[in-house]
């Protein structure tokens, strides 16, 4: 008998748009996403308009969805507290949405259970168990783009940590960096040197060209193209990126020993020049016993959140998932 499909409503408010769908999660079958749509957070209104944003595409959802509804799965910008469904802190791009009871409004505002998850934990939930990770009992997710994020997920439960901020790839140690100061604060972190705009910067810091030939500023898909015709400036710009992340997850390995890494991300998807020396930093790095441990593609891309969202409510015994 095939198993019973779960439907749930979810969520992905970003600090631009806010996603929404039905998602339908079926052991052993593709998520399947349906009544997809976007509005913008309007952010800058205060947490008081995203947050109806937030309801009224649920509300759109759920108007369109025949049939029942197993709650709402929703992935947020900001720290989330997974047990209350509350926005705990966020940053300038969203003021007043820090102290936001996001799950408990949508719930009483639907009438359906809610479960809310970090944007980058719900992605790495999705990825674990329905993308790259579907196979495996432990996985190492990792996104590199504009930023660099992750989460550990054993069984199909993320590592959230003592403060809900476990998985912070991008704010890790790096040789490559060192004395490179970070965002956060801290000098030789990873995400200033390998994340997006640290490629540009390192492209433009070999003598790379500031615009691209339509006057439009250089971007990381032209650095990729340039490296791809053998510019050496853009393949050592990628090749820093490259390397400072198989330092990092081979370093993470080490520690974590997963059945496998998942990589995702729009700079993950560089070419030869990102990957051998990601590969390179890689061997560099980890011990021979998990030196094997495979590193996958993400293969959600950006409906990942979407489905880690669904994912959280599916297995948090709001229904038992068989
Ligand atoms: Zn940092």
């Amino acid at each position: 008998m095939a198993a019973e499909a779960k439907r749930v409503i979810a969520l992905d408010i970003g600090g631009t748009k806010i996603a929404s769908a039905l998602v339908t999660l079926r052991a052993g079958e593709a998520p399947l996403i349906e009544h997809y749509g976007k509005v913008p957070t309007e952010a800058k209104l205060g947490g008081q308009r995203v947050l109806g944003n937030a309801i009224e595409s649920a509300r759109r959802v759920a108007e369109a969805a025949v049939g029942g509804l197993d709650g709402i799965g929703v992935s947020s910008a900001g720290v989330i507290d997974p047990a209350t469904g509350d926005v705990t802190y966020a940053n300038e791009i969203m003021p007043g949405w820090g102290g936001t009871h996001l799950g408990a409004e949508l719930a009483r505002e639907l009438g359906l259970p809610a479960r809310v998850l970090n944007d980058v934990h719900a992605h790495a939930l999705g990825e674990a168990r329905w993308g790259g990770g579907k196979d495996a009992s432990s996985c190492l997710v990792v996104a590199v783009g504009t930023g660099i994020g992750g989460a550990f997920v054993l069984g199909g439960h993320i590592l959230l940590g003592a403060h809900n901020e476990a998985g912070h790839v991008g704010h890790v140690s790096c040789s490559d960096a060192t004395g490179v100061p970070c965002s956060c604060g801290a000098t030789g972190h990873l995400e200033p040197i390998a994340a997006g705009p640290g490629i540009i910067e390192r492209y433009l810091e070999l003598g790379g060209d500031a615009t691209q030939a339509d006057g439009s500023p250089m971007d990381g898909a032209e650095i990729d193209r340039r490296a791809a015709r053998g510019d050496q400036a853009a393949r050592d710009a990628e090749a820093r990126s490259g390397h400072a992340i198989g330092e990092v997850l081979g370093s993470m390995c080490n520690m974590l020993d997963p059945d496998c890494v998942i990589l995702s991300g729009s700079v993950a998807q560089c070419g030869p020049a990102w990957h051998d020396a990601m590969e390179r930093g890689w061997h560099e790095a980890v011990m021979p016993p998990v030196a094997s441990t495979p590193v996958r593609s993400g293969e959600l891309g950006g409906n990942a959140p979407l489905i880690g969202a669904a994912e959280n409510v599916v297995r948090s015994g709001y229904a038992e998932f068989e």
